[in-house]
């Protein structure tokens, strides 16, 4: 069986614009869905010890449940993922203020983000696999931000049952720019993901105040519940982080590659299915969420709800565009964004 990618639709936006829902499946059969609202990724069905595939990543049936509103599941998150102190920052002299969504910051590109717009798609099939090809400009002043935007998000899904996701940007002024992708992962397909045995590498994290914003330190993790060097479960530590704010995981990990090419930052062994899921990026960092504030959701016949999934969002550090000694996160006319993250799937 050859990889091949396949097109249907997916139901109309209320002013009428299509969106269509595309099926890359890989010569073994596995497969994922991606829909060209939000670039989402709707399902991704990969094979257990038993080779019996399963779905592993939370979403809904239809285009309106989509639209009714969730966080961000399985969305591109842009022009800048992740919170933004207060909504302002000031670059090359100019302040920029953008809407508040999330407590008194900016959370995950504004009211209207990546995550909520209609992408081209450009579907192909090259030697590596399916190719999904999503193009969207985000014209100047979107959201408050500076600089029309081109981008480019492609997704590949490999005969090594890797799901590949390539970012391009380039701008014509300079903007902040964080992409990622904001699947919410449980790789038995159900039921809380505290079994879930997990390894980054990662020593350090980024602490923030009560509103998840950092505070500038980098911080290591030893000797705290964040200690994910060596392989632990989920569920071991959380319960000491279930009283302050954040209520779970919610934290940005400082990876040990910085952003030098593309390296392991996550494995995820799930010991029920034998699935494993190892996530490797060329960003610097990656946020841990434990959907820890995810109401019961009902989709594609199932319930997930509090801790019944996990994001590893590959990553810039959280408002980065507003710390200094963070890396970088603006983008200026002729250069060029790219970045990559590969999420494999296997069993052991
Ligand atoms: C944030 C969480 C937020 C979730 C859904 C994560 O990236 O860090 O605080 O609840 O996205 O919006």
């Amino acid at each position: 069986m050859d990889a091949k990618i396949e097109r249907s639709g997916f139901g109309k936006l209320p002013d009428g614009t299509t969106v269509e829902q595309y099926t890359l499946t890989n010569s073994h059969g596995a497969f994922c869905k991606i829909i060209t609202y939000g670039g989402i990724i709707t399902e991704l069905q990969v094979p257990d010890k038993n080779g019996k595939l399963g779905d592993v990543v939370v979403g809904f049936d239809n285009l309106d449940q989509y639209l009714a509103g969730h966080p961000y599941f399985g969305a591109i998150t842009g022009r800048f993922a992740n919170r933004i102190a207060k909504g302002k920052f000031t670059l090359d002299g100019k302040t920029y203020s953008l809407a508040i969504n999330n407590g008194p910051n900016a959370l995950h590109g504004g009211l209207k983000g990546f995550d909520k717009v209609v992408w081209k798609a450009t579907p192909n099939e090259s030697k590596d696999g399916a190719t999904l090809k999503l193009d969207y400009t985000s014209v100047d002043g979107e959201e408050g931000f500076p600089g029309t935007l081109k981008v480019t998000v492609t997704y590949t899904f490999t005969d090594k049952n890797e799901l590949r996701i390539d970012y391009d940007a380039v701008t014509d002024k300079a903007t902040p720019i964080n992409l990622t992708n904001h699947s919410y992962f449980n790789l038995a397909g159900g039921g809380d993901v505290f079994g879930h045995e997990l390894m980054l590498t990662a020593k350090n994290l980024t602490p923030t105040d009560d509103t998840l914003i950092p505070t500038g330190e980098i911080k290591s993790v030893m000797g705290t519940p964040f200690d994910f060097t060596e392989k632990k479960s989920i569920g071991k530590d959380i319960e000491k982080l279930f009283g302050q704010p954040h209520r779970g995981y919610d934290h940005n990990f400082v990876l040990d590659n910085q952003g030098k090419g593309l390296a392991l930052a996550a494995r995820v062994f799930e010991p029920k299915s034998g699935r494993v899921m190892e996530v490797s990026t060329e960003e610097p960092g990656v946020q841990l969420y434990t959907a820890n504030f995810l109401e019961d959701t009902r989709g594609k016949g199932k319930v997930h709800g509090q801790y019944s999934a996990f994001c590893l969002e590959t990553q810039h550090y959280p408002d980065s565009v507003n710390q200094p000694n963070f890396p970088s996160t603006i983008l200026r006319p002729g250069e060029k964004y790219r970045t990559a993250t590969v999420f494999r799937f296997s069993v052991g």
